[in-house]
This record gives C-alpha cells, structure tokens and sequence, in this order.
C-alpha cells in the first residue's frame, strides 16, 4: 500500500490507492472482520502462547504490538518493531552499530540518548563526532571515515533544524548506517525513509500516545537485514512493551493527526503572542520567521510542530517562579500529551551549559488556545517582580 507523503496537498489527489494517513492511522490494525468480533484487537496478557504459531513465546511476538507495528510501519514507510519505551528503541539501534564504531551524532539531542553514546564512549566501545546538526557541511565534513550517523530533527530541547534529505543522501553516499529520531516531528510531518535513512526511531511515548499515560517506544526499518537484526536484539534485550501499553498508543495513535492539527494550531498562535511579550527575550518555534532554520523547517517538515521554547527576562529564577505560576499549564517533563506541559530544561545537570538557564520548554496541547493565552499571561504578569528584584 502506498501512503501519501505528508507535504503533499490535504485535500488533494493522491496517487491510485494511496491511503492518506489520517486513514491509515484508524483503517489499519484491525482484527479480521467477524460477526459479533470486536472492532479493536483485544488486551490480551499473554507469556506463552499456543504452540504451532510463529511465535510461541510473547517476547518473541505478540497480537497486540502486531496491530500498533502495522499503523506505524505504514506511516514511517518501513517495518516497524515496538519496544517497552523510546530508549529501549533507541538502545536497539544503537545496536546495530559495529564495535568500535564511529558516530556522528548531535550536540543537542535527547539528553538520555545524548548520554548513551557519551557512556559508549568512556568505556572505549566507540568514538563519537558531536556535530551541530543544523550545520549541514559540518555533517557531511563528519561523515568521512565514520560508520554511523544519528540524527534528530526537530532537536530535544533546541529545536534545530537538520537538512535530512542531503544528510541521508551523505549517509547513503558513504555507505554509512543513517538513524533518525523522528519524535518530534512524528510521521505526519516527516518521513526519513522516504529520504534514504535506513532506520527511523519514536518515543511513543510522547505524541504517539498522546495521553501521558504510557511509555512505549518503535523503531521503524527500511530493510529485511536491519528488521531482523532489531527483532533479535528485542528478543534478546527482552525490552519488549506492554499489552496495555501497546491497546493505549495504537488508541492514542488513531486520534494523532486532529489532536497534532490542533496542538500545532495552539503553538503557532502561543509562539506569536509570545514573541510580542516584552517579558520574553526569545520565542524558538519553527514556525515563525525568526527560527533560524525557518525556511529550512518549511522544505523538510510538512507543518511546524507542537513543541516550542522561550526565555523570560529575569533568568532562572523568573523561570521557575513562572512554573509556578501557571494554574492551567502543567509543571511536567515529557510532551506530546493532550495537556500542555512545561519545564525549565536546564534544572537537569545533563541540560546545563547546552540550553540557557532562563528557556522553558513548552508541549503545547489541545486545550482551548485562549486560555493556555490567559494563564501564561497571568504568570508572566504574576512574576514580574522577579525582574525588578534582580
Ligand atoms: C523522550 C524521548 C526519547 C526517549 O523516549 P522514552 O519513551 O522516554 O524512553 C527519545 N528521543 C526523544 C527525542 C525524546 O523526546
């Protein structure tokens, strides 16, 4: 089945066939249509399973992650294999690094990835490049004589910006191994396998799931022998999800493309409003003009995201007053949830020196926009007095 990829026209033509993927995410994954069956493949705990199957063993396989690895397969473009959280994924594709690898990898990326390859790293098992991401000629310059290139685009917490088709391209060009983690942007907005990456990773925990009530992460392979290699190292490794966990997302994973349509809606509006505040030093959301990477967001995404960051006059401790402040906001790590989150990333050690001590990281949900509007406004009014104090 081909699926439409996402910069083409919404409500366009598509190409004989092509599900559009605001389809593909409620048509797929279903149980085979019997009367009276449920129209949801069910929770079913399960270790053993009856002999005579593929799989035997739920480790090796199991229904519920079966129906979820169909949607995501389809949307990534590739074969898709859960794990019980984005890291586990993320650990997995690391894996298929060879020994003593070298590895070029963003300065700024999820902090926990970030720290796997640094950890790689000390204990002498592989030898990392870290590149600014948004630096295509710096990439590609990195890429001679390495083994691996991990990408991240958008950026956890920065928001950069990578050029992924050109980055693939050098990837492929070299023959070397070309990972993304496409968290952010989600299948909706992008689609690496589309641009010749060999391996897409996803927290589904975040958008995927959408509800902040689960942990579950994917890797999403273009071929056979990677597939493989990842089905392996989840039967090995053993980090396999949860049947409930699994029921959630795909639940979670019908509803992504409203609930991302509205949460991008509430983020350009909340990053305009922002920029005008003169509270606010600086607003990063793809989307407005003054991102440094805005026409590069436009090229390569098919829309500007949910996630967005600023900077409060009056530094850390206005930012954490500000925290504080919000009534309707929620105080919380992690993104892609119905409710709208914020933190102020540098309070984790691993964050320090990497983002500024005043930026808040915002995931901007679903609420109504006006009054996400209503109580940053109330909070930055709230602590103003923290930037007459310092
Ligand atoms: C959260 C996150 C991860 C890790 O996922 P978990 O589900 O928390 O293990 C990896 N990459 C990015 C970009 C993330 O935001």
């Amino acid at each position: 089945m081909t699926i439409r990829s996402p910069g083409e026209d919404l409500g366009g033509e598509t190409e004989d066939g092509a599900l559009r993927p605001e389809t593909v995410v409620i048509n797929l994954g279903r149980p085979a249509a019997v009367a009276d069956g449920p129209l949801n493949v069910p929770i079913t705990p399960a270790s053993a399973l009856q002999a005579g199957g593929v799989a035997g063993y739920a480790r090796d396989g199991h229904a519920p992650w079966a129906a979820l690895e169909e949607v995501l397969g389809a949307l990534e473009g590739g074969r898709a294999l859960t794990f019980s959280s984005g890291m586990a994924a993320a650990t997995a594709a690391i894996g298929l690094f060879p020994a003593g690898a070298v590895i070029v990898a963003p300065t700024v990326a999820y902090m926990d990835v970030r720290r796997s390859l640094v950890r790689l790293q000390e204990a002498g098992r592989a030898e990392v490049r870290f590149v600014d991401i948004t630096d295509t000629d710096a990439v590609i310059a990195a890429c001679d004589g390495a083994d691996a290139l991990w990408l991240e685009s958008p950026t956890n917490p920065l928001l950069g910006i990578a050029d992924l088709p050109p980055l693939c391209a050098a990837a492929r060009e070299r023959g070397i191994l070309c990972v993304v983690d496409n968290t952010f942007a989600t299948p909706l907005l992008q689609r690496p396998l589309q641009l010749g990456a060999d391996v897409v990773v996803h927290s589904a925990t975040k958008a995927m799931g959408g509800h902040s009530d689960l942990l579950l992460g994917a890797v999403v392979a273009a071929d056979e022998t990677h597939f493989d290699a990842l089905r392996e190292a989840r039967e090995l490794g053993g980090a396999t999800p949860g049947a409930l966990e699994s029921y959630l997302c795909l639940r979670g994973l019908r509803t992504l493309p409203l609930r991302l349509e509205r949460a991008q809606h509430n983020a350009g509006v909340l990053a305009e409003r922002l920029s005008d505040h003169a509270d606010v030093s600086e607003v990063r959301y793809p989307g407005l003009t003054s991102h440094p990477q805005h026409q590069r967001s436009r090229d390569t995404l098919a829309g500007a995201g949910f996630m967005l960051t600023f900077r409060v006059r009056g530094g850390a401790r206005r930012a954490d007053a500000l925290v504080d402040a919000v009534t309707l906001l929620t105080h919380a790590t992690s993104l892609g949830g119905v409710e709208t989150t914020l933190e102020r990333r540098a309070r984790y050690p691993a964050e320090r020196g990497i983002v500024p001590d005043d930026l808040l990281r915002v995931s901007v949900g679903c609420e109504h926009v006006e009054d996400l509007w209503a109580d940053l406004q109330q909070a930055l009014a709230s602590t103003a007095d923290n930037l007459a104090t310092r």
